[in-house]
């Protein structure tokens, strides 16, 4: 199997004003040669920070992310974002298909795909989130519904080294609810054989794909340690860098 190096990414979600670029300093400064030898850190502020993280975190190890990004390139689209844009501010990385996105702005596959689309063009990392929500975990669809997403979210022209999956169960998103790491594996399985069968088996290997969900210190190592998983998207825990790069240093 293919070498997968973690990635550790961040979602700041609709936090943080100007002042916020102190936090990220304390990111920069805590995440050194030993870690940022093994393991990759992305921080994903709002739009309104991307160019002042990036320009900050410009020859540390630290990569600065979206949070979204519009399909086009530019044209009539009042208040979005283009990948193009995203790359010209300095960014790495976009998270597409964030729940709270499919939840808030009735966000389907379809459009999820065509924003992954837009980051390869623009050169960026996609982060590409599937998860089932509470009622289809009871319903026993997480299997089907994770598939469906994935199937329709990724684009037929992925790559392993600009795609990442984040398996995000919504139930699990800033509940403080965690599923089983054994959960997680078998969910992560799953997807992992259904980018082999689309893909082949080199990609399958290749891709990374990370647990998102209440990820914190304290229950990091149990997530990072099971087999195929391959860092995590972290949310809440994002905001404080002692708690973020106490996650990433469980990672190796
Ligand atoms: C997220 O927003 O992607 C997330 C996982 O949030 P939290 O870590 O707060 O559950």
């Amino acid at each position: 199997m293919a070498a997968r190096r973690a990635l550790i990414a961040g979602n700041w979600k609709m936090h943080g004003l100007a002042a916020a670029v102190e936090e990220l300093d304390r990111v920069i400064q805590g995440f050194g040669a030993e870690l940022s030898s093994k393991i990759d850190l992305l921080v994903c502020p709002p739009f309104t920070l991307i160019e002042e993280f990036a320009a900050t975190a410009k020859g540390s190890k630290v990569l600065i992310g979206a949070q979204d990004c519009h399909p086009k390139a530019s044209g009539a689209h009042t208040g979005d974002v283009s990948a193009e844009m995203l790359a010209d501010a300095g960014a790495k990385a976009v998270i597409v298909g964030h729940s709270e996105r499919r939840a808030d702005h009735g966000e389907g596959d379809a459009l999820v795909r065509a924003k992954a689309e837009a980051a390869f063009r623009a050169g960026l990392i996609a982060i590409v989130c599937v998860g089932e929500t509470q009622a289809q975990r009871e319903a026993k669809q997480t299997r089907d519904v994770v598939l469906r997403q994935l199937q329709g979210s990724v684009p037929d022209g992925a790559g392993a080294s600009l795609l990442v999956i984040a398996y995000e169960p919504v139930w699990a998103i800033g509940s403080g609810l965690t599923p089983s790491s054994g959960d997680v594996t078998e969910v992560h399985g799953l997807i992992r054989n259904a980018v082999s069968a689309r893909f082949g088996a080199a990609m399958g290997s290749a891709t990374r794909i990370l647990y998102g969900g209440s990820v914190k210190p304290d229950n990091a190592a149990s997530f990072l340690k099971a087999n195929d998983v391959d860092g995590a998207l972290v949310g809440g825990a994002s905001l404080k860098a002692a708690d973020f790069l106490a996650i990433a240093s469980r990672a190796v």
